[in-house]
């Protein structure tokens, strides 16, 4: 790899979707196995067409650490990561109890005794 152009760096991400280091390509060592956050498994590359994870931006001006958000489709198969994935379920979940709370008062408000 040419060094001189931009590059992206290897993020490390949980299942949970807590970045782990936007640099471990570069720094191998902040690599962990399992997230201290939460206990889930880590990954650096997607699971369907093992591109790397995108992390920290290699660019022409010095940027900082780099993302503090791991990307949320992969950049080479546009599969939903699975912390996206996870996200979308618990919003249909949400949804879900939201629309059973709202039923409840009906169900109760009919009559019982005839
Ligand atoms: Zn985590
Ligand atoms: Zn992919």
């Amino acid at each position: 790899m040419n060094r001189d152009e931009p590059w992206y760096d290897m993020a490390q991400v949980c299942l949970n979707g807590h970045l782990i280091t936007a640099l471990a390509q570069t720094n191998p060592r902040l690599r962990k196995k399992i997230c201290p956050v939460c206990g889930e498994p880590t990954l650096t590359e997607c699971f369907i067409c093992s591109a790397p994870i995108r992390g920290h931006y290699h660019g022409w001006q010095a940027a900082g650490l780099g993302p503090t958000q791991p990307p949320a489709y992969c950049h080479e198969c546009g599969t939903p990561y699975p912390w996206t994935q996870r996200t979308i379920k618990t919003a249909q979940e949400r949804i879900k109890i939201h629309k059973t709370r709202r039923l409840v008062p009906r169900e109760t408000g009919k009559p019982s005794a005839l």
